[in-house]
């Protein structure tokens, strides 16, 4: 894992986060989770990053080669998994596909289905996850693969985060118990929020989670090994869901004023895609109410506005 740059010389891009006031304002609100405090985070991080379809990538800030945890960013690659193991219908009958206006940890089971409504939030990623294989260490090689592939290199796992999480792991434990009392889940609840957990606890700088967005907007081809990390299909469903549900309890604020797919972590980290152009990436540890980066979020709206990237800029 690349340790954080100090960078008080900024670089020429920089000067447009500084100038933009994404760098350098002290007025953020909210605080560094203990967790991404664990791996090194400083108040004062920001990164950006973006890849294109091609694979040229560029980068800006003070905070673009520290590795922190993934989080939550990976429920949506352990999805696009699950769709191209078992196929969209199977997944579609076990996880739905509905916004839930709650907190990621909320009790989000819908009462008549008894599905999770959505695999983005933790209920539903504890579900996904189970259909990654038939016993733990091939869900966890599974998802550990398919990160690896989206982002074109090997992630190290930050055990401090995976060992704090997983002894802490008791409202993750109660969604999975509740799966299984619903009848909505089969396999050993420890097990498999120790294997979700793992995939939280995965190592990215701003650029690997840029080339993994890159991944799902090029369709499913990691644009820099020109590997097929998933189907058409599944990239698409990825980016779907993503729109509606990748935000939290902020998914509907997040499509007016930015309108591009995209999920959080609570490490920091924020991806979007612009289907078949770019995947592009943001860092910053401050998390708002819902767990967002705050100074991604200011990012991404800034940047949406001036390249006119919303969805639906064009009517
Ligand atoms: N590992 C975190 C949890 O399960 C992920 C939360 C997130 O990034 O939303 O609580």
């Amino acid at each position: 894992a690349a340790a954080c740059t100090e960078t008080d010389d900024a670089a020429p891009q920089d000067a447009v986060l500084l100038d933009r006031g994404i760098i350098g304002s002290a007025e953020v609100a909210g605080e560094i989770p203990e967790l991404s405090r664990l791996s090194g985070a400083r108040e004062d991080h920001v990164g950006v990053a973006l890849c294109g379809i091609d694979g040229e990538i560029l980068g800006a800030g003070n905070g673009r080669e520290h590795a922190f945890p993934v989080q939550s960013i990976s429920k949506a690659f352990a999805y696009g998994a699950a769709i191209d193991l078992h196929g969209m219908e199977h997944v579609d009958s076990v996880v739905d596909e509905e916004p839930t206006g709650e907190e990621f940890n909320a009790l989000s089971l819908d009462p008549h289905t008894k599905k999770p409504k959505n695999p983005l939030v933790n209920i539903g990623a504890i579900r996904t996850h189970a259909m990654l294989g038939a016993e733990q260490s091939e869900r966890t090689q599974r998802l550990r693969a398919v990160l690896d592939a989206a982002a074109g290199r090997p992630l190290e796992l930050h055990r401090e985060t995976f060992e704090e999480e997983l002894g802490t792991a008791d409202r993750n434990l109660a969604l999975a118990y509740m799966l299984r009392a619903a009848g909505s889940m089969e396999e050993d609840a420890a097990e498999v929020v120790g294997g979700y957990v793992e995939g939280c606890a995965v190592l990215t700088t701003v650029t690997d989670l840029a080339v993994m967005a890159a991944t799902l907007a090029s369709g499913g081809t990691n644009p820099l090994t020109g590997e097929r990390v998933f189907s058409r299909v599944a990239a698409r469903q990825v980016l779907s869901v993503m729109m509606t549900c990748g935000m939290y309890d902020n998914a509907g604020d997040w499509v007016s004023d930015v309108g591009l797919p995209a999920k959080s972590g609570v490490g920091g980290g924020i991806i979007a895609a612009l289907p078949s152009r770019f995947g592009v990436a943001s860092y910053a540890p401050q998390l708002d109410l819902h767990g967002n980066s705050v100074r991604g979020t200011l990012f991404f709206e800034r940047f949406s506005a001036d390249f006119a990237l919303h969805l639906l800029d064009g009517v």
